[in-house]
């Protein structure tokens, strides 16, 4: 997701980085720049517009602590300018009745199958429905997806409206003690007056905690038209974008909360109910700017890793011993955390570089029986692998010399990268460029 807008910043800020001095010149060169970006990237006029102006008024005020660099005032200033376009705060999911609407396709009911789930996960207790009665398989495919996530589904006798399914369900979940009951609405391929009004008889009698507009992000403009018109009419609490794994502009990721001063509260990456994730706007623009999403790659291996075990890993990156025996352990923990280029786009300074990289997970398999074909001495002290033990464990693992030499070659590599990453630390809270 958002590649486009990734590699297009981080082209623009390699041009002026190395500069001592950034001429009012430079930074107009450097705004254009990122102002076809991010119109290519289908992100709203206006809204580019009034970024580009708040970006150009303070980068073009001299730093008077004189502490950072012209570049790396830039650098903050599109940064601080990114934050604030994005929604600034993540938006918690308020408890009650959440409506989610939008068009058919958009991945209204997907979205409630995945966010059931993630509140389940954490703890809530959660409940689903569905009035869209003139789609019985959409409402056959939301209790499918409840089943599997193993949260109840209010099912009542056909030929009810949509409006009474609505009170009922909300009156089942009050009698439950639901936390949440995330209700799906009617999907239609473009809006029209009765589904409108439908939507707002159902906000009127349920007084939902939340409205979720959900967009999906392929749409572009259009996603932000349309919500603009559900907005209107109804009255939105916030949004999801979905499909943004399959969107490298992210257009409406950026324009969506100043357009139309609503958050973004989670981003669907993937078809799989995991494939969801809370919309943390510092995270995306530190994304955008090409920083890597360092946050969520910690939070994603702390799910996976044990924390004592992964302070000891920590320890080990930090103080240089990460040997062998610890590259097995990553590549088990890599194992478990699912796709890999997923993972990959999250390092830092790696995203536009290895963008169109994707690994095997049998490559990961590969690697692992290489590692353990080797004895405790040789993974502790790689340097003793010589010729012979080449082939022994070549032969082992039931690879060649060759593959054997690639994973020393890449443990080698991944040691520089996180020397690397070790002295890439920047004042608190704000990120330095690994370039
Ligand atoms: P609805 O008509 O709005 O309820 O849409 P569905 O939930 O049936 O989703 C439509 C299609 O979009 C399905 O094929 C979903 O698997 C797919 N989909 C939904 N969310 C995502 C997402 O975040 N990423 C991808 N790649 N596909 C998604």
């Amino acid at each position: 997701m958002l590649e486009l807008l990734t590699e297009r910043f981080s082209k623009a800020f390699a041009k002026v980085e190395n500069s001592r001095k950034l001429t009012e010149k430079q930074i107009n060169d450097f705004l254009r720049e990122i102002r076809s970006a991010l119109l290519e990237s289908d992100a709203d006029y206006d809204v580019v517009k009034d970024f580009l102006k708040r970006v150009r008024e303070k980068a073009l005020q001299e730093d008077i602590t004189k502490k950072v660099s012209p570049f790396e005032h830039l650098l903050l200033t599109v940064y601080e300018e990114l934050v604030k376009v994005l929604g600034e705060t993540v938006s918690e999911l308020k408890k009650g009745t959440v409506l989610f609407v939008g068009l058919q396709g958009t991945g209204k009911t997907t979205t409630i199958g995945k966010l059931a789930k993630y509140l389940k996960d954490k703890g809530f207790k959660v409940a689903v429905s569905s009035t869209d009665v003139r789609r019985p398989a959409a409402m056959l495919q939301l209790q499918r997806l409840a089943e599997k996530v193993g949260v109840p589904y209010y099912h009542f006798d056909e030929g009810l409206s949509a409006l009474e399914i609505a009170k009922r369900s909300q009156a089942k979940a009050k009698e439950d003690g639901v936390d949440y009951l995330l209700l799906d609405t009617a999907g239609r391929l473009h809006i029209d007056e009765e589904l409108m009004e439908e939507l707002s008889s159902i906000k009127s009698a349920v007084s939902p905690s939340e409205v979720l507009y959900v967009a999906d992000a392929m749409q572009g403009q259009e996603a932000l038209r349309i919500a603009k018109v559900f907005h209107e009419k109804i009255g939105l609490t916030g949004a999801v974008l979905t499909k943004m794994d399959g969107d490298a502009r992210g257009g409406v990721a950026f324009s969506l909360r100043s357009a139309l001063g609503i958050p973004i509260k989670f981003v669907g990456v993937g078809e799989k109910l995991e494939d969801i994730e809370p919309f943390y706007p510092d995270r995306i623009a530190q994304r955008i700017m090409g920083l890597g999403d360092i946050q969520s790659l910690i939070e994603k291996a702390q799910q996976a890793i044990p924390e004592d075990e992964a302070q000891v890993l920590a320890t080990k990156v930090l103080t240089g011993s990460f040997d062998l025996e610890d590259l097995l352990k990553q590549l088990e923990f890599m194992e478990k955390m699912g796709p890999l280029d997923k993972l990959l786009g999250m390092i830092p300074g790696l995203s536009a570089q290895l963008k169109n990289l994707k690994i095997d997970e049998k490559i990961i398999k590969k690697k692992k029986a290489i590692i353990q074909s080797m004895t405790k001495e040789e993974r502790r002290n790689p340097l003793i692998i010589n010729m012979s033990r080449k082939q022994r464990i070549a032969k082992g693992s039931g690879t060649t010399i060759s593959d054997v030499n690639k994973l020393l070659k890449e443990y080698e590599e991944m040691k520089k990268l996180m020397k690397k990453l070790k002295n890439a630390k920047g004042p608190i809270g704000i990120p330095r460029l690994p370039f």
